[in-house]
């Protein structure tokens, strides 16, 4: 049995084993444990505790008041704990608190009071610091991130669902609403089957989409992308896929909607415009083949060049080749030309313009000499490098054999218009003169510069110029012939007659092109006309003296015979007669030399007077009647009409045409005169013969003199061709007109006018 000393000395032990555990458990708690007095300052701190709060020494800290320890920031939460632990409460508080050597910490602190044994007195306050740096770390962490997928959730242009592995919905972001428009009551509610059935009623085919959902939900393991069709229209594409833990655990289901209808709409526009550019492609194709255009691109970087069929053809490469590089565009050009095709190449690069160029190739299938003309442009990329050169070649041999052909052609037209003593000439369709040979420079004297600046008219004779504009210009309108007779001032300074002609060129739409023009100096035959005009005017003065005389004799004669009645002496009254009529027509003769010789000479005066020209035709016609009975002539008097003229010269006019028209009309006896108004304000007189008629070529002739139409009839009909050339010239100086309406064998009407006096 145990003494009671014994006993007493075991729980003494016991106690003392309690006491050094106790101490060994506070002292190597892991939390910081401080006994702080009533006035609050420490007393008591456990060992860890020196070790988590790095103080060396308890004795820097003893007796100091706790509060101290903690900082300005965090002394009101430090008081306050201490004041509710002082009556008896516990207290807790978080703050962020350096320990003895700056390291920054969270602490957890709870504060408790230690009351005076069985009295409600605290006469102390334990504090239990605990150390939550880490676990304060790992929670800012997660609300980082946290925050950070919330950030990407709702920055996402993707609608985004996650729903847990029942199904459930976890979270969601606003483009998932926007896509699907699920109200927010059922969202808040968090209600699946209330959002699913509401967001099957937007598909065209809900059934298939819910199905989908299903098999995936019963099939964790699968990812899935499919297209959703809503009924407005949208396009929805939908990505599902498990979200596993790493140990294999089926945690939820992650879904994202992306809108792609836009995409859906560029895609399909794409499509329509890939088809529409197959379209252009194919007609673009069609064309440059119909055109016979090669179309070509070279690829800048592997120098591989794509040619059209035709392209290839052209070079005389087989059209099935496709491995063609830009050598093989270089080799076949023939080496006097590569240089400048090539530098062409160059110079569009460095001054970024079109590429043009034409030069020679040798086929290479059969070796023969081509002209080509290409033509081309870069095309750059983004960063503004050249990447390709493209563009189309034509063959233009034809053309250049045409050009040189043409060259040729115009060489040997400009050496034989050189070559020739006549000027030779050329005008645009306005009747610009645009070229001249070498004979008019050498006429002239003047320079092609000198010509085309002061214009050629300077050559021409001032009182020739404005008949010859006149009638330049009523060509170039008309597009008759150009004819006439001009002088052209010689470098010596003398005028010297030519006769210029110029025909109109057409085109094959008979619209004229050009106008090509000679003159030929006719200096000579004007000097010989003047001296046979001059000759003829002697002859006709020293004639008409005798022939007047013996005009004279023959009617006395004629007169004393038919007085005598004597019948011995009748014999003579026949030759007389005769002899009266020819030298009535020698008379005439020479009264026309002397009006032409006055013509010429601008000598023909007109006595002019008011009379009436009915009258006039009609006394004229009956004086006809008295020496011809053999056409009846016939008058219709249309209109009547005073001119004021010269009565005697307008008579020798109607006379001249009235004989004309009984000695041209043997066999017919018709003549129709009639007197209309023309224009209102002039008098056409007009004289028709059913007589031989005058072919066209003919018809305007015949108002020059002494031009006789028909040689062969010279004979028989007698005549001197100047009757017609004065009456048109009577008639131009009374201000008139004269014309030939006429058909061979038919018969001819003359017309003249003569204005009207008021
Ligand atoms: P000629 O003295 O020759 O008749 P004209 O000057 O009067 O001279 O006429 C010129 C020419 O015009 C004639 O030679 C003739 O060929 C032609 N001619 C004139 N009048 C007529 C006519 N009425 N019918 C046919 N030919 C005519």
């Amino acid at each position: 049995m145990a003494s009671n000393k014994e006993i007493d000395k075991k729980q003494e032990d016991l106690l003392q084993g309690i006491e050094n555990f106790n101490r060994i458990v506070l002292e190597n708690s892991p939390d910081c444990i401080k006994l702080i007095d009533a006035e609050g300052k420490i007393q008591y701190m456990n060992t860890n505790g020196m070790c988590i709060m790095e103080l060396d020494d308890f004795g820097q800290i003893r007796n100091k008041p706790w509060v101290e320890l903690w900082g300005e920031e965090n002394s009101h939460l430090v008081k306050e704990a201490i004041d509710k632990a002082l009556h008896g409460e516990t207290a807790q508080f978080q703050a962020l608190c350096p320990t003895a050597k700056g390291t920054p910490k969270w602490w957890d602190v709870m504060v408790s009071p230690l009351f005076q044994s069985d009295s409600k007195i605290v006469n102390n306050i334990i504090s239990v610091s605990r150390d939550i740096t880490k676990q304060k770390e790992i929670l800012s962490l997660l609300e980082y991130r946290k925050a950070l997928l919330e950030a990407h959730n709702e920055s996402s242009l993707d609608g985004i669902l996650l729903v847990d592995a029942r199904g459930k919905i976890l979270s969601y972001n606003h483009k998932f609403i926007e896509i699907w428009k699920i109200p927010q009551h059922i969202l808040d509610a968090k209600d699946d089957e209330a959002a699913l059935s509401f967001a099957t009623t937007q598909l065209v085919s809900p059934s298939q989409f819910i199905e989908k959902v299903k098999y995936l939900y019963d099939h964790p393991t699968e990812t899935s992308t499919d297209t959703l069709e809503f009924k407005d229209g949208k396009i929805v594409e939908r990505h599902g896929y498990p979200v596993m833990a790493s140990n294999g655990l089926y945690y939820a289901w992650s879904w994202t909607f992306k809108d792609i209808t836009q995409q859906k709409l560029a895609e399909n526009k794409l499509r329509q415009s890939e088809k529409n550019l197959r379209k252009t492609t194919e007609h673009f194709q069609i064309a440059t083949t119909a055109a016979e255009v090669g179309t070509w691109s070279l690829d800048l970087s592997s120098q591989a060049l794509e040619w059209s069929g035709l392209h290839k053809r052209m070079w005389g490469y087989d059209e099935n080749r496709s491995d063609l590089l830009y050598e093989d565009w270089y080799k076949v050009i023939l080496s006097e030309d590569k240089e400048a095709a090539f530098a062409e190449v160059e110079k569009a690069l460095t001054t970024k313009t079109l590429y043009q160029a034409t030069y020679r190739i040798r086929r290479v299938s059969d070796g023969e000499e081509r002209w080509i003309r290409s033509s081309g442009q870069y095309f750059y990329n983004a960063a503004g490098e050249a990447v390709t050169l493209t563009g189309v070649s034509i063959d233009i041999t034809q053309e250049k054999k045409a050009g040189i052909a043409l060259i040729e052609s115009e060489k040997r037209f400009r050496l034989l218009a050189d070559s020739m003593p006549q000027h030779v000439w050329t005008a645009d369709a306005k009747g610009n003169l645009n070229y001249f040979n070498k004979s008019v420079f050498d006429y002239s004297g003047l320079s092609i510069e000198q010509i085309l600046k002061e214009g050629w008219l300077q050559i021409v004779h001032p009182d020739d110029r404005e008949e010859n504009i006149r009638q330049w210009m009523a060509s170039i309108q008309s597009g008759k012939d150009f004819l006439f007779e001009h002088r052209f001032k010689r470098n010596d300074g003398e005028y010297r007659w030519q006769l210029s002609r110029a025909v109109p060129q057409k085109d094959a739409d008979g619209n004229i092109t050009m106008w090509v023009g000679s003159s030929t100096e006719i200096q000579k035959i004007k000097e010989e006309e003047k001296r046979k005009d001059d000759f003829l005017k002697m002859v006709s003065h020293e004639l008409k003296t005798p022939v007047t005389s013996i005009k004279g004799y023959v009617q006395f004669l004629l007169t004393i015979l038919n007085e005598k009645k004597d019948p011995s002496f009748s014999f003579l009254q026949a030759p007389l007669q005769r002899i009266e009529s020819q030298v009535g027509r020698l008379g005439r003769l020479i009264s026309e030399m002397l009006d032409l010789s006055r013509l010429d000479t601008d000598k023909l005066a007109l006595q002019k007077e008011i009379f009436c020209i009915n009258d006039l035709v009609a006394d004229t016609v009956q004086d006809i009647g008295f020496t011809n009975s053999s056409h009846d002539i016939t008058i219709q008097n249309n209109i009547n009409a005073s001119v004021n003229a010269d009565k005697n010269r307008i008579g020798q006019v109607i006379i001249n045409l009235v004989t004309n028209a009984i000695k041209y009309s043997p066999d017919k006896n018709n003549i129709n005169i009639s007197i209309n108004s023309s224009g209102n304000k002039n008098a056409s007189i007009s004289i028709k013969d059913y007589g031989i008629g005058i072919d066209k070529e003919h018809q305007l002739k015949i108002f020059e003199r002494f031009y006789r139409a028909g040689w062969q009839n010279e004979q028989t009909y007698a005549g001197f061709g100047i009757g017609l050339y004065i009456a048109s010239e009577i008639i131009k100086r009374h201000g008139g007109a004269i014309s030939v309406e006429s058909e061979k064998d038919k018969g001819s009407t003359f017309i003249f006018t003569l204005p009207i006096t008021k």
